[in-house]
């Protein structure tokens, strides 16, 4: 009943893939954002990086990337094929598999690698999955890292009235919370629409809200029809989000309630100003954000 007296959101735009790049060797990924220059129209999100689908030959040394530091934001790794494996300078470390996320708060300062799991590096396989930066609160930017495997079991489920499902990774939907926490409102849906199918969703009226197309065919609020990799960006004014699937469709929708703060990147830093930035460098050289054991 509430959904009928709100505004619909204006689409902003459908976005393609704006690069495609291998990180490490074991992610070959097409950016969505930032190449797309959607930085208002995203925040709080800061990145999405789609990776694959793809398949790897079987090998005995696991593709991936290396040790690396990330400050300032969160990394959200979802995974839809494949296995990946995990370890940070906290000592946390974890292994994900389809239908799972990795929950990464870099915060203050963290050392991570990111890989193949072992085993299914030997067998090979496809691998698929998003990563998506989450940005954080100037207040919360130097919070201590932390890190939050949340598996499939542990993510509820929604039926879209038998036109499909909606798995609730953060936030809420219809009463159903996700598992994920976090520093800003943002609402992190898997959807799998079917073909003919129809999701209304509302969202608090300035929000921002996208939603990424990894398979079949979509379109919002009326929109032109978007497909494989590509993302429709809704502007922020409004709150009714109704999304309708031509095809058999896998859709991530995500949704924030934005920061509007200053926003300062070098690589795998994010803060608000360029003296933050220096300092996280200086602060990554001088072994502050630890090491790998
Ligand atoms: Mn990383």
């Amino acid at each position: 009943m509430v959904t009928e007296t709100t505004t619909a959101k204006a689409v902003l735009g459908v976005y393609q893939p704006g690069s495609a790049h291998m990180v490490g060797d074991g992610f070959p990924v097409r950016n969505l954002f930032p190449s797309n220059d959607l930085d208002r129209a995203v925040d709080p999100f800061l990145m999405l990086d789609y990776a694959g689908p793809q398949y790897f030959q079987p090998t005995d040394h696991p593709r991936g990337v290396g040790e690396h530091p990330h400050r300032g934001f969160e990394t959200v790794t979802i995974v839809y094929d494949g296995v990946l494996a995990h370890r940070d300078s906290t000592g946390s470390g974890g292994v994900i598999g389809p239908g799972d996320v990795q929950w990464m708060t870099a915060a203050s300062g963290i050392v991570h690698e990111e890989f193949h799991e072992k085993e299914f590096a030997k067998k090979g396989g496809t691998l698929h999955a998003i990563q998506l930066w989450v940005n954080l609160p100037r207040a919360s930017k130097m919070s201590a890292p932390g890190y939050q495997t949340i598996l499939k079991a542990d993510i509820p489920s929604v039926d879209l009235d038998g036109y499909g499902t909606l798995r609730v990774i953060a936030g809420s939907y219809l009463g159903k919370k996700g598992p994920a926490h976090t520093f800003s409102p943002v609402q992190l849906y898997d959807v799998q629409l079917n073909a003919g199918g129809r999701a209304r969703l509302t969202v608090p009226d300035g929000d921002t809200s996208s939603i990424f197309v990894l398979q079949g065919r979509a379109s919002v609020n009326g929109s032109r029809e978007a497909g494989e990799a590509e993302l429709i960006v809704c502007e922020r004014n409004g709150s009714q989000v109704t999304i309708e699937a031509q095809e058999d469709s896998r859709l991530l929708v995500m949704s924030g309630t934005p920061l509007d703060e200053p926003i300062a990147r070098y690589g795998p830093f994010v803060m608000n100003t360029k003296t933050e930035l220096i300092q996280a460098v200086q602060d990554y050289q001088a072994g502050k954000m630890g090491h790998l054991s």
